[in-house]
């Protein structure tokens, strides 16, 4: 026998229904805080984790069960039909919600679940082989459950509660139920990444101890887009920390004694050392225990090469000895986040660089590690020539850095600000996809796609797109929007929100016909975001920040090179061609 029992599930579900009965920030806070001061120890991290919308601490596609598994579970412990389960999703938009209507009417097995059972089975899933074992351990877990219960392991599998509890909340609920200050579960938050192993840490009264882990990926720093130069000076002054843009894969390296050798990680904390045998090779040369922080991109004789070579090493996980050798990458470093049992998030931007530049990394070689080019700008005219020399060496545009910022791992601030092509992209997530004509027949080839709402979970649609992807792409995807199909509405079918895509544009435009109250005027994809998820997606306050800039007359229309008015015109006669067919019909 454990020594507590574990908590009822119930009594997690019940919370969460009334936190999410409330818009009272603090009467949530209080909820969750009362709740997480009865817990038995053993269930803290549990919950705490469950209440940050993780199934399990770690990377956030542990659980291995995307869409398509979890709605087959949902209609196999409720036995519903295909139909039925995809309105049931379309009245909720929502995978638990939809388990909570469908199982309503069910006969309960009358079985109690505990925290532990939940957390039990969501690890059995993480560890088992293949999508059908995991789809039956789900199916299994929820015919145990009540319907209320049901509601939140659909809610917790799919990585979303939407009950309006944001991070900050969770932390200072956290902070309100140990009793310490919420300064102190924010940054060991940070630190450990794990809302779990910080409530823990909380609970005990160590949030002092909270560290870096060498070995362990934290969440990466992000960047604010900007218009363009003169909005650069305007935010930072005259004189501006700019690095090149690059355009690649971002990647944190760990290094220590601990670490069984270098390890690489991507931004959704996945490993992905595998992947990059040469850049493994290269940082095994350094001495000491480190992490850096870096983009991963393609480069041959001293220079970058485009993104679409390093998407052939994409489709590989562990790539041959030839393909390396066609396509090397390096790593090119931009901050250092440990050195030697110090931690130097907290330290300011030009020290961490400084410490970085005594790692003397090998410069200029292919394959392997290499400093980010950095420079000081004076004035607009100066960011713009930079910008294209960024542009000539192959680089995505500017990155303006604050160089007395500290490292805010997740968070996306004003230390960092990017500067891309001559206009703003938007990282937007495609909620609906049309079948095309004409060339396109046969291909679900036009999306429409959302930005988030300012309470951080909903979705407001902002424009559609005539897709900027290859033929093989939309194939692909065609496939792929085939079974996130939520409801088949003949030519338009509405999806699952879990495609990142970035949106170029001429200009933003208010307009009644999308949800958010703008439009995009010839909106085009730049390119599928598989690094990033719907949560990482640009939100209204920045779709209303890049209007009012344009209203001042800062962002100026497209003057892109010959492709891309190519491009801008296909994209408009194609829209034109609909709206004929639209009003002929
Ligand atoms: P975006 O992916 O458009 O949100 O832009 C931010 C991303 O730019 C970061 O997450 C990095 O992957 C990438 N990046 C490229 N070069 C740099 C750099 N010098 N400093 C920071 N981030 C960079």
């Amino acid at each position: 026998m454990p020594p507590a029992a574990s908590s009822p599930f119930a009594t997690f579900a019940a919370t969460a229904d009334a936190i999410a009965g409330t818009t009272s920030k603090l009467a949530k806070r209080d909820l969750l805080a009362a709740y997480l001061r009865d817990l038995p120890a053993a269930d803290v991290p549990v919950a705490a984790t469950f209440f940050a919308g993780r199934p399990l601490p770690g990377a956030a596609d542990k659980l291995g069960l995307g869409w398509v598994q979890l709605s087959e579970a949902v209609a196999r412990a409720s036995g519903a039909g295909d139909r039925e389960l995809s309105q049931a999703y379309l009245r909720h938009s929502d995978v638990g919600d939809a388990a909570l209507e469908l199982l309503e009417h069910r006969r309960s097995q009358g079985q109690s679940l505990t925290m532990a059972d939940v957390d039990h089975a969501f690890r059995a899933m993480s560890e088992a082989a293949g999508s059908a074992p995991r789809t039956e351990l789900m199916t299994e877990l929820l015919r145990r459950a009540s319907p209320r219960e049901a509601r939140y392991l659909g809610k917790i599998a799919a990585r979303e509660l939407r009950i309006g509890l944001r991070e900050g909340l969770l932390e200072e609920a956290i902070a309100a139920a140990f009793e310490r200050p919420v300064a102190d579960v924010r940054r060991a938050l940070m630190l450990v990444a794990e809302p779990g192993e910080t409530a823990t840490l909380a609970r005990e009264n160590r949030l002092a101890d909270a560290a870096l882990h060498v070995g362990r990926p934290i969440r990466f720093m992000l960047a604010t887009p900007v218009a363009d130069a003169a909005e650069v000076v305007r935010r930072v002054g005259d004189e501006a920390w700019i690095e090149d843009k690059y355009d690649g894969i971002r990647c944190q390296l760990h290094l220590g004694p601990g670490t069984g050798g270098p390890r690489l990680f991507s931004r959704d904390l996945n490993e992905v050392t595998i992947s990059f045998p040469e850049v493994a090779a290269a940082a095994s040369r350094l001495d000491g225990e480190l992490v850096l922080d870096g983009e991963l991109v393609p480069f041959r004789e001293g220079s970058v090469l485009d993104f679409a070579s390093l998407q052939t090493r994409l489709g590989r996980v562990k790539p041959s000895p030839e393909l390396v050798a066609a396509v090397p990458v390096v790593l090119i470093a931009f901050d250092l986040l440990h050195r030697d049992g110090r931690d130097a998030l907290d330290a300011p931007l030009r020290e961490r660089r400084a410490a970085l530049e005594e790692l003397a990394l090998p410069d200029r070689t292919d394959g392997g590690l290499l400093y980010s080019h950095l420079a000081t700008a004076r004035g607009a005219a100066e960011v713009d020539a930079f910008f294209d020399d960024a542009r000539a060496r192959h680089n995505e545009g500017l990155m303006i850095k604050d160089p007395d910022s500290t490292y805010q791992p997740g968070r996306r601030g004003l230390g960092w600000l990017k500067l891309k092509r001559a206009l703003a992209t938007l990282d937007c997530v495609v909620v609906g996809v049309e079948w095309g004509h004409g060339k396109r027949r046969g291909v679900l080839s036009d999306y429409t796609f959302a930005v988030l709402a300012p309470d951080g979970e909903s979705l407001l649609t902002i424009g559609k797109a005539y897709t900027g992807l290859t033929d093989a792409e939309i194939t692909e995807m065609t496939q792929y929007f085939l079974a996130a199909t939520v409801q088949d509405h003949g030519r338009y079918r509405a999806v699952t929100p879990e495609i990142v895509v970035e949106i170029a544009f001429d200009r933003i435009q208010r307009s009644a016909r999308h949800r958010s109250g703008f439009a995009l005027r010839f909106p085009r994809i730049v390119r599928i975001r598989t690094d990033k998820t719907p949560d990482q997606i640009d939100d209204l306050a920045t779709v209303e920040r890049l209007y009012q800039e344009q209203a001042s007359g800062r962002i100026l229309l497209a003057t892109g090179a010959g492709g891309e008015t190519e491009r801008i015109a296909a994209v408009g006669s194609a829209e034109q061609g609909e709206a004929a067919q639209a009003s002929g019909s």
